[in-house]
């Protein structure tokens, strides 16, 4: 009984070879994607939608009045696996504390999220912004200031962005 059905098996299968019933499924496969609708974005035409939890270039904020957000906790520093971000803090006049260098290598960076998640007041943050580039080592050594400023032109988005994530957090 066995052997009959292998058999019939492996007779049903030297048919389908021998016609090509393969082939032809693969080239009625081509032929149904060749007239249907292009997928292939047009890079950098074209853009794919991102999620607002899209983990791209490192940011620093600040509040409305100018002021940093960042408070020197330190938490990001620590929670990062990467070991990427290195900060000193120092105390102001007014008595509060701000970091005195806020640097990440992003060459180290894996783009975990972490030290955003940690951030009890939501300074640092990872923006949409993907298409950036370093030609050497040292360009994508990002400093307190680049972080700053990154943060000041994005903004905008980057408050948008937060906002829309918020219902799921
Ligand atoms: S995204 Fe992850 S690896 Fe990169 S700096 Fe933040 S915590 Fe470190
Ligand atoms: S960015 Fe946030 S987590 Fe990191 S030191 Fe500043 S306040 Fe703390």
């Amino acid at each position: 009984m066995t052997t009959m059905t292998a058999s019939s098996f492996s007779i049903k299968d030297f048919l389908k070879s021998f016609m090509l019933v393969e082939l032809f499924k693969g080239m009625a496969l081509t032929g149904r994607y060749a007239f249907a609708r292009k997928v292939t974005v047009q890079f950098p035409e074209e853009k794919t939608p991102l999620s607002p939890r899209f983990r791209g270039l490192h940011a620093l904020r600040r509040y409305d009045n100018g002021e940093e957000r960042c408070i020197a906790c330190k938490l990001c520093e620590a929670v990062c696996p990467a070991m990427a971000i290195t900060i000193e803090a120092g105390q102001r006049e007014d008595g509060s504390r701000r970091t005195t260098r806020y640097d990440i290598d992003l060459t180290k960076c894996i783009f975990c999220g972490f030290c955003e998640e940690s951030c009890p007041v939501d300074s640092i943050v990872e923006t949409h912004i993907f298409e950036y580039h370093g030609e050497k080592r040292g360009d994508l050594y990002f400093t307190k200031d680049m972080l700053l400023a990154v943060g000041d032109r994005y903004e905008k988005e980057i408050a948008a962005a937060r906002a829309a994530d918020a219902p799921y957090r």
